[in-house]
């Protein structure tokens, strides 16, 4: 188990982890565990700071199960983008909930914070360790769908194709459900899954 140096967190990686469990369910709280154990061996592949994966992991669902009105007020107290108000838990949870890590535990390294933000939608532009918490987040050991095997490889192989996967398979998901696709989901369909 990790020994946190205290570079990203003020505390023990112990205390992060208790942070967690006490702001979410049981059932996403074990997805959250999962996502570090990914996160932190894909970092290790990959050259990232494995203590800056772990806390991304271990935050980056903090605030999924907060109430619409929690986010709504913090769109309105950071003056974020007027145009998520037309948005819901599913794009809030990241983007927003950045803001809540970063208030509410004192988390303010920009490269955790914009991992978060951009862990549901991507990005045009990600850095290595946001490409691992997006990647983490959907290949964690507890994820099954038609292809997690072949995506689960290609991660550790070709980390940007993964994401492409991704980007791809989600946006056909979001249309085949017939749900509102957040502009910068499109965003990071151009950037990373168009050949
Ligand atoms: P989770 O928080 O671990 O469940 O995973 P994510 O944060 O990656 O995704 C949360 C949900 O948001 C999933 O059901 C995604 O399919 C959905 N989602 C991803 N992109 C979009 C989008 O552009 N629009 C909408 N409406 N939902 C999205
Ligand atoms: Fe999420
Ligand atoms: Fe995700
Ligand atoms: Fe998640």
């Amino acid at each position: 188990e990790m020994i946190y140096r205290g570079r990203y967190y003020n505390g023990s990686r112990k205390s992060l982890v208790e942070a967690a469990q006490a702001a979410m369910s049981e059932y996403r709280f074990q997805h959250v565990l999962r996502v570090e154990e990914m996160a932190v061996a894909l970092a290790e592949k990959w050259g990232v700071d494995t203590e800056k994966a772990s806390v991304a992991a271990l935050t980056h669902d903090y605030a999924k199960e907060r109430s619409d009105a929690d986010f709504l007020a913090k769109i309105a107290e950071k003056q974020l983008d007027p145009d998520l108000v037309n948005w819901g838990n599913n794009v809030w949870h990241g983007i927003v909930g950045a803001e809540m890590v970063k208030d509410e535990l004192g988390i303010e390294n920009e490269d955790i914070l914009t991992a978060i933000r951009q862990h549901t939608t991507g990005a045009p532009y990600m850095t290595t360790l946001s490409q691992i918490i997006y990647m983490a987040d959907y290949i964690e050991s507890g994820r099954d769908f038609p292809g997690v095997e072949e995506v689960r490889t290609l991660a550790f192989e070709d980390l940007a194709a993964s994401v492409g996967w991704q980007t791809g398979h989600t946006l056909a998901y979001l249309i085949e459900k017939q749900v509102p696709v957040y502009p910068g989901t499109l965003l990071t369909y151009n950037a990373w899954s168009v050949k």
